[in-house]
């Protein structure tokens, strides 16, 4: 490639995860994004949970994804000289004949081996919750702050003049003498990772999308452990202090703002499931950009050279990111193939 910059478009996890792995490999490059009213990563809860679904199904690659994302958040946390990760535990409630059925069918499967140890009440333990459901605990697990990182790293951008805090407008890039021109900057390849908001990208818009609004309460409670525990929604503990619940899927994306039905839902099943009172203390949204296969898209557009796409990486972005951005400049500056579940070519 040109001694020209390389520019990426959208700095949600998935721009910040393909800036580091740019900087990594010394790569100059700018990135323009339009702020995070409408981004993903501002409402995640960055979990990283190896089990789930009512199957108790080990998620995809789950080793390989683990094994890059430990050393990469880690170094963002000492160049960021902020701590971004922990290792948790998820505790999960066993709510059903049918889900106790599950969990011990995968308590016998050798490939489960490892991901899950103590079962029983938790009523001692964790005195908070109504009812003396089993629990399991879920090991493995990681709850990453992305929202902060995110912010973080936007400081550390502004600080060394990479970002530029402004809408991407298509209609301006150029393909001239073998680079890609965008007011009067040439680059020497374009990275778009505008998580859902690629259905607006005239390059990509072919690729299925299919962008899920999701919502969270923060609220403060009684639980004063570090905690993450499921029954039939999440609380798990923030930063800040205050417990992360948030979910659901909303088709219909023309209004990106939190809801009252959302509010009025989660505090309904909050108070079902807490003895004691709780007070919210915030309400987001986000769209997530999810993919019809629930895989992520990844690779050269198929008819413009340079052009490349990050995205799709749903609801799994904390997992995801770290293992497919890389992967992503293994084939484009090392020239190792694209695993065909992530590459875009399979809609071509
Ligand atoms: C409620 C909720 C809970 C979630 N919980 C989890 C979880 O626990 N674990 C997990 O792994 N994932 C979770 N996710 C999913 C996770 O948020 C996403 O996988 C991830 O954040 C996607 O990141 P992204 O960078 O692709 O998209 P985004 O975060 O949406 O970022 C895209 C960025 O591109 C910018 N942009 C777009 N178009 C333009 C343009 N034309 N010009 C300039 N800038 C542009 C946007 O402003 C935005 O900042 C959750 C999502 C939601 C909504």
């Amino acid at each position: 490639m040109h001694n020209h910059p390389v520019l990426i478009v959208g700095q949600g996890l998935a721009g910040t995860l393909l800036s580091y792995r740019l900087a990594q490999r010394k790569k100059e490059h700018k990135i323009i994004d339009q702020g995070v009213s409408r981004n993903a990563t501002q409402a995640a809860a960055g979990l990283v949970n190896p089990i789930t679904g009512r199957y108790f199904t080990k998620s995809w690659m789950f080793e390989d994804l683990l094994s890059s994302l430990d050393p990469c958040y880690e170094n963002l946390e000492k160049l960021l000289k902020t701590k971004f990760k922990k290792n948790i535990v998820i505790w999960r409630a066993l709510n059903s004949i049918a889900q106790e059925n599950q969990w011990a069918l995968r308590m016998s499967d050798p490939l489960y081996e490892g991901y899950f140890s103590h079962v029983g009440s938790i009523n001692k333990q964790l005195p908070y919750f109504k009812g003396d459901l089993p629990y399991v605990q879920i090991n493995h697990a990681r709850k990453v702050d992305i929202r902060n990182l995110m912010l973080t790293y936007r400081a550390y951008l502004k600080n060394k003049d990479q970002l530029i805090e402004k809408s991407f407008n298509y209609k301006q890039l150029h393909w001239e003498k073998n680079t890609w021109q965008y007011q009067n900057q040439r680059y020497s390849a374009v990275f778009f990772a505008e998580g859902y908001q690629a259905i607006h990208n005239p390059y990509f818009n072919y690729l299925p999308f299919k962008p899920a609004k999701g919502e969270a309460l923060f609220t403060k409670t009684q639980v004063k452990e570090d905690i993450a525990i499921k029954n039939h929604l999440f609380l798990a503990k923030e930063t800040n202090g205050t417990f992360w619940s948030g979910g659901g899927y909303e088709w219909n994306i023309d209004d990106p703002k939190p809801t009252p039905k959302f509010k009025k839902d989660y505090m309904g099943k909050l108070k079902a499931w807490l003895k004691e009172d709780f007070e919210v203390m915030d309400h987001k949204a986000g769209i997530r950009p999810c993919v019809k296969d629930r895989k992520p898209f990844l690779g050269e557009h198929p008819n413009k050279k340079k052009l490349y796409i990050f995205n799709g990486l749903g609801t799994k972005g904390t997992s995801l990111g770290p293992y497919f951005s890389n992967h992503l400049l293994d084939h484009i500056y090392d020239n190792k193939p694209l695993r065909p579940e992530v590459d875009i070519l399979r809609f071509s």
